[in-house]
């Protein structure tokens, strides 16, 4: 009997699927953006989709897959960039969806790892608070992908990211043994599995702080220049204002986000931003001058009522989306620009570049400082081109996050993080975890 057909005898009695169109869907995540990935992870398929609806059923499926050797890849909402969720090395999608419970007490929630994180927030405004940040996956993403493949987001321009000391608490851990074991971790604790796209344990709840909710008004501002719109933001990185979200987009977006007509006219750049009501005059006062004027500012309601994307989901990634709609000939790449952020120093890479790259910049609190960060859109010629086009930004003193790379090292952490391969050791202790997205774990490791 093959492994996989032990495993299914062993899982009897939970949600199991093997039909092939599922499996393929389900071992995809949003790769798709990069033309270098989609070629990669082409061929990259599970051999069973698993859903445990509770935490017995979970329990039973780390330890059959454990005692079968079989390799698992955990799944939250599957929205992730750069083939987090899909598996290298076939074995077993565990999609955590049904994991999904929520208490939310005075300043914080412990959430299950499933939920989505828009039913997160939704649980938190029913008692008058709100979620500390988000990506602008919002609506599909899960609490449990956001740390585990995550950054930060819409909210950090208030709460700084997910690293940041306070914003999780605790996390709880099921490790991937013959008998699963729960961990808890907290305070720095928690950066052994957050960014560690579930390699090194599976993060079944966590502890996250809550703040006071807002009225959030959903707001675009107008500037007769990018240059301009940058001076803005920069100005705006303030905390007198109160702000969820500040990105300033470049006029070439226009045509994708034709829907807001005359509110973002091809002729302007612009500021979308998320701004506390009662920080609406300060605002408009600061657009005025730099020179700009407020052209939209509404309620959720109003945005809903008029059938127009929230600023969120008009910043961050959700740009990227947009443009690809209408136009397949883009890819993107992430940048961090050294602090303090230089206005210069971004001009001269927009007009370096011309209309290859089309530009936005999110404005953002990391690690205590203000900084400014750009996921810009690039006209996708081949993989060579993509390659120049990322020295010459580093050429010019800009940190470039390769988003065409599946391991955790290749992208986002630069470096092989010790205290998270050392805590797989723990957690996996048989390296079965999404194999081939980190380079700091060495076959020798393997307990056979
Ligand atoms: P998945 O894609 O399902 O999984 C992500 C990784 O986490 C995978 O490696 C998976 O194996 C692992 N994982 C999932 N659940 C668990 C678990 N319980 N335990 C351990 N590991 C687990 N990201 C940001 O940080 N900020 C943004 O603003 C942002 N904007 C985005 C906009 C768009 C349009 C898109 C497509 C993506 C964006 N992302 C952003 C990336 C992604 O949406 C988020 O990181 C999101 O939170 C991932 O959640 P998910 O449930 O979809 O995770």
């Amino acid at each position: 009997m093959s492994r996989i057909a032990a495993l299914k005898q062993d899982l009897a009695g939970i949600e199991c699927h093997d039909d092939p169109a599922l499996l393929r869907s389900k071992s995809m995540d949003f790769h798709w953006y990069s033309p270098v990935l989609t070629e990669l992870l082409k061929d990259k398929t599970a051999d069973l989709l698993v859903v445990p609806k509770d935490m017995d059923e979970l329990g039973r499926v780390a330890a059959a897959c454990a005692r079968h050797r079989v390799p698992v890849t955990l799944r939250g909402g599957g929205t992730g960039n750069y083939g987090q969720c899909t598996p290298m090395e076939r074995g077993v999608i565990v999609e955590m969806l049904k994991l999904d419970g929520v208490a939310i007490h005075p300043g914080s929630a412990t959430v299950q790892t499933g939920c989505i994180i828009g039913r997160l927030e939704d649980a938190a405004r029913a008692t008058g608070q709100e979620i500390l940040m988000f990506p602008s996956t919002l609506t599909d993403a899960t609490i449990g992908g956001f740390i585990a493949g995550g950054f930060g987001g819409v909210g950090s321009i208030r709460h700084g990211v997910l690293k940041d000391p306070g914003n999780v608490t605790r996390i709880q851990v099921m490790t991937l043994e013959e008998e699963p074991r729960l961990i808890e971790l907290h305070g720095a604790d928690i950066q052994k599995v957050h960014h560690a796209y579930g390699t090194n344990g599976i993060i079944t709840e966590m502890d996250v702080r809550l703040a006071p909710a807002e009225d959030w008004r959903h707001v675009i501002a107008l500037f007769d220049g990018y240059e301009a719109a940058l001076r803005f933001g920069v100005a705006a990185m303030t905390p007198e204002l109160p702000l969820r979200l500040l990105s300033s987009i470049e006029r070439g977006f226009a045509p994708y986000y034709t829907q807001f007509g005359h509110h973002f006219p091809e002729t302007h750049d612009a500021v979308f931003a998320l701004v506390a009501a009662q920080g609406l005059a300060a605002f408009e006062a600061l657009v005025e001058q730099h020179g700009g004027r407020v052209s939209l500012a509404m309620t959720d309601a109003g945005i809903q009522a008029a059938g127009l994307l929230p600023a969120h989901e008009c910043a961050y990634n959700h740009t990227t989306l947009m443009a690809l709609k209408k136009d397949k000939a883009w890819t993107y790449m992430q940048l961090a620009f050294p602090q303090p952020f230089s206005i210069a120093q971004a001009m001269d890479l927009v007009q370096a570049f011309g209309h290859e790259i089309l530009w936005h910049h999110e404005f953002s609190l990391a690690y205590g400082s203000y900084g400014v960060f750009a996921i810009p859109l690039v006209s996708y010629f081949d993989a060579a081109r993509l390659v120049e086009v990322k020295e010459a930004i580093e050429a010019r003193g800009v940190n470039v996050f390769d988003a065409h790379v599946v391991t955790i090292e290749d992208g986002g952490m630069k470096t092989i993080d010790t205290a998270q391969i050392d805590f797989k050791k723990v957690a996996d202790p048989h390296g079965l975890m999404n194999p081939g997205k980190t380079r700091g774990w060495l076959p020798g490791y393997a307990v056979p």
